[in-house]
């Protein structure tokens, strides 16, 4: 990272407010538009989207950087702005930098911008795994009559956040079982002291108290639920499709809580903070 880089952050909610702050501390001059209705310190100057995109030598857009496919997700401005040609062409030849950044309208103009997904980077999945489960077991702390410590839990999923929840869950005194498909990632479970249960053996696997699911796929289909989760709370932290058949837990009286956004909810500056780590590491490796 050079000295003169100059940044621009249009839009986005409290994690795009906290990463501007933060580049500023690390002493980058921060141009902030879209943020009428947020209270920056002295150190972000609000502008106008204009004039910052005019003023920086990289563009930052928010995560999801629309959430209707026509505007930029602003919660903080008192317009919408609309991604359209206008938009995209102001943007110039300048490296622009968003999340989801395939939700874009989908014209011509906008193939041309010089756009980098941080949301595609596996470093930030990764890191987003923390804020993740930590808001998971916040859920489960609130809604549990018990405590997590010598409850029965099932973490389904060995990836990034089934991964570090299983971790936070055991230290916590949980009894823990955790499903996965793949041999490796089974054989992992029980070399870090968990029971280990393959995914597509679950429903014969026992009863919990709590369940967190994170494969984005129906695991916890009726006959699933009925046999594991009759008395438990089941959290779905998955994206679509999800893993657990909403319809079918409501028939059978099965609370669920579907989880969605969590850094962004429970943890925005941590989050902002794993996105300007994420733009860093870009700006680095590819030179821009
Ligand atoms: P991940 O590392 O890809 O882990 C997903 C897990 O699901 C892996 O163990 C994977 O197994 C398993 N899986 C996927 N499809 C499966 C299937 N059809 N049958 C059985 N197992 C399957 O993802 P992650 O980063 O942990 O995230 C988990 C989910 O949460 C994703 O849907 C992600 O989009 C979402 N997410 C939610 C939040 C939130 O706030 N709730 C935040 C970030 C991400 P294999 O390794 O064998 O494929």
């Amino acid at each position: 990272m050079t000295g003169i880089n100059t940044f621009a952050v249009i839009g986005g909610d409290l994690r795009q407010a906290y990463l501007a702050e933060s580049i500023a501390a690390d002493g980058y001059f921060v141009y902030a538009a879209e943020f009428d209705k947020y209270p920056f310190s002295g150190l972000v100057k609000k502008t106008s989207t204009e004039e910052a995109v005019e003023r920086c030598t990289h563009v930052i857009l928010p995560l999801p950087v629309t959430m209707d496919g026509i505007t930029i997700q602003a919660p903080y401005s008192y317009h919408p702005i609309i991604l359209d040609e206008y938009f995209a062409s102001m943007l110039g030849e300048k490296p622009v930098f968003g999340g989801q950044l395939d939700k874009l309208p989908k014209m011509e103009i906008w193939y041309k911008v010089r756009k980098y997904d941080y949301f595609q980077r596996e470093s930030l999945a990764v890191e987003n795994a923390v804020p993740s489960a930590e808001g998971a077991l916040e859920i489960a702390m609130r809604e549990l009559p018990v405590t997590i410590n010598g409850s029965r839990c099932l973490v389904a999923g060995y990836g990034r956040i089934g991964k570090v929840l299983a971790r936070m869950l055991s230290s916590l005194g949980a009894q823990m079982t955790v499903s996965a498909r793949k041999p490796e990632d089974l054989a992992w479970i029980k070399l870090n002291g968990f029971r280990a249960v393959k995914t597509a053996e679950i429903r014969n696997s026992g009863c919990y108290d709590v369940i967190f699911n994170t494969i984005p796929s129906i695991v916890f289909d009726a006959q699933t639920l009925s046999l594991v989760a009759e008395n438990a709370l089941v959290i779905d932290l998955a994206s679509a499709p999800y893993g657990v058949d909403f319809e079918a837990a409501k028939r059978l009286n099965i609370k669920t809580i579907l989880a969605s956004g969590l850094p962004g909810k429970v943890a925005p500056q941590t989050a902002g903070i794993i996105i300007k780590n994420a733009i860093y590491q870009m700006i680095r490796e590819e030179s821009l």
